[in-house]
């Protein structure tokens, strides 16, 4: 019946734990988990992250054209106008050539008066002067009218000729902006144009930009990075780099990046993840955007392993969690039924003694036991019984007290010697009365201790109760008071039935009665051995137990000699 009551409890329990906690967390989880899965699966961290580098790289190539537009707008803002004396523009376009070292040359073509022609001087040849020279004056004669037409047609009128030149230094790279004037006349073709030094762009204008947009941590300088439109780069919550430098290049479109024409610093080795074709002013160039140091595979892997790594911590702690509330509602079940048995215990404890001393007081009173023999043996039932009462509810009061924590302890010089003798003595007739052999053994010479006299004898009375109540076999109670080193020792041995190995450190529990058949046809009320701990500790010392099952039990009680 209990033991049903019981399990309908732990049921009852294990199904709140199901539905309440273990179910949603359970379900949490495996979500979870799917959801990293498909993520793996499915390759979205590096899509995300590939995203995010073309971004950048549109960006980039933005950059990149609007400040190769702005050098050749303001270069061309200061070009002569076709009034203008040939001196006049010669003079001009030498004052454009100074002021912007990068250009190799610049030109200046009036269908009427045909081209001239500035060189940077140590940029160039005689020879490469002539050649170019040439070159233009012969093209802008054939296609001059068609060009500028073209050019007016535009939103912006600049059109680009990008090159490729092999130079001792390797492959150098160049561009040129042909433009031209708003206002010209129609049918009087008139072309400007600026031409790019390749070794210039392969050391300043591609280094430097490459630097500054890779110098740009993506969470380091939120208002720079939101001017320039980064802000769309890291949208994702889960996924975060913010601490993975960047690395970019540019390299020719057609070539593998093997060959590159600039790079930042850190690109270290290996291919840009993507890579992205530039169009007008760098027509013909790609740029390529990696991490430094790692990729985005690895940043995909890690990501990953760290969100199994928190699943598989959240999923212990819940187990942890569940065992843990398992086992401390279990103990509290367990209390439950220990606390209403003792109820019964107690109720059945009391009620022996009482009925026991009413009947004999009532056979006294009536006056029918004659002889005087008798009388005694009535009258001693009577103290016995009574005593079993007062040993009984000391205890209940005395448990009372100490869960109430209002137990306090009398501590006096004592001859403990003499303590134990007595409350022998007072036990002797009832000992000897069931049939038990007492040994005893009371070392001489044992110095007085402080201690709680009648604590004491309360914890010697249970234990010497105990031995008698739990003893079928062999009937026989060894009590020994001894000095061991800085220690008082008390025995109480007994050869009865014993102590299962797994129940002997429970037996010092409130309540907890072992689950022996004699132990459940004896009343107990659970209490006496945690009172006896509670007072050995409150001297100081502390209870054990050897025991060995069918051969008997030894509780020895220590207390230390100086408190
Ligand atoms: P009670 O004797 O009232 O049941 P105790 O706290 O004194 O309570 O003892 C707790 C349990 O320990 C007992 O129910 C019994 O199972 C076990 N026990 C105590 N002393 C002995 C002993 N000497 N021999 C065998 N079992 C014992």
């Amino acid at each position: 019946m209990k033991s049903r009551r019981e399990s309908n409890a732990r049921f009852r329990l294990v199904l709140t734990l199901g539905l309440a906690v273990v179910l949603p967390a359970l379900t949490l989880i495996i979500v979870n988990f799917q959801h990293v899965k498909s993520i793996q699966r499915d390759k979205k961290v590096e899509a995300l992250i590939h995203r995010d580098f073309q971004y950048l790289l549109t960006i980039a190539a933005k950059k990149m054209a609007s400040k190769a537009y702005g050098m050749t707008e303001e270069a061309r803002d200061a070009f002569p106008s076709v009034n203008d004396s040939d001196d006049e523009k010669r003079r001009k376009l030498e004052q454009i050539v100074q002021k912007n070292p990068w250009f190799t040359h610049v030109f200046f073509y009036d269908a009427k008066k045909g081209l001239v022609l500035q060189p940077q001087h140590d940029l160039m040849t005689e020879k490469d002067v002539e050649e170019s020279s040439k070159g233009y004056s012969v093209w802008f004669s054939l296609e001059g009218q068609y060009l500028c037409a073209q050019l007016n047609r535009k939103p912006k009128p600049i059109m680009w000729m990008p090159s490729e030149s092999q130079k001792p230094n390797g492959l150098v790279y160049t561009t040129t902006a042909i433009f031209s004037f708003p206002g010209a006349d129609r049918d009087r073709p008139v072309l400007g144009g600026v031409s790019f030094d390749g070794v210039y762009l392969k050391e300043k204008f591609f280094p430097k930009l490459l630097e500054e947009l890779t110098s740009q941590s993506f969470t380091n300088n939120p208002e720079q990075v939101y001017e320039q439109g980064f802000h769309e780069l890291m949208p994702h919550e889960a996924i975060e780099h913010p601490d993975q430098k960047l690395a970019m290049m540019v390299y020719p479109a057609e070539a593998e990046p093997e060959r590159p024409v600039a790079m930042s610093a850190g690109w270290g080795s290996g291919k840009p993840e993507v890579t992205y074709k530039l169009d007008d002013p760098f027509r013909g160039l790609a740029l390529g955007i990696k991490f430094q140091g790692t990729t985005a595979q690895a940043i995909s892997r890690r990501w990953v392993w760290q969100s199994f790594m928190i699943l598989g911590v959240l999923s212990v702690l819940m187990i942890g969690g569940l065992v843990l509330t398992y086992r401390s509602v279990n103990k509290q079940v367990a209390l439950a039924r220990l606390k209403s048995d003792f109820v019964s215990n107690v109720s059945h404890e009391l009620r022996t003694p009482l009925a026991l001393i009413r009947l004999y007081a009532e056979t006294l009173e009536l006056g029918r036991i004659t002889t005087q023999e008798k009388k005694n043996e009535y009258y001693s039932i009577i103290r016995k019984e009574s005593e079993r009462l007062s040993a009984l509810i000391n205890n209940i009061l005395d448990f009372s007290r100490i869960e109430a924590g209002a137990k306090e302890y009398d501590f006096r010089e004592t001859d403990i010697a003499e303590l134990v003798c007595n409350t022998l003595d007072s036990y002797r007739y009832q000992i000897e009365q069931q049939g038990f052999a007492l040994e005893e053994h009371i070392d001489p010479g044992i110095p007085a201790v402080k201690v709680d006299r009648e604590a004491i004898a309360r914890a010697l009375v249970n234990l010497v109760n105990n031995a008698l109540k739990y003893s079928d076999n062999e009937k026989f109670l060894g009590v020994r008071l001894y000095r061991e080193q800085s220690m008082l020792k008390l025995e109480v041995s007994d050869r009865g039935i014993g102590i299962e190995r797994n129940e002997q450190s429970r037996i010092f529990d409130k309540f907890y009665r072992t689950c022996d058949p004699l132990v459940h046809n004896t009343k107990g009320s659970g209490l006496g051995l945690s009172l006896v701990r509670h007072i050995t500790r409150a001297h100081g010392g502390d209870v054990e137990v050897e025991s060995t099952p069918g051969r008997g039990s030894k509780f020895t009680l220590s207390l230390p000699l100086a408190t």
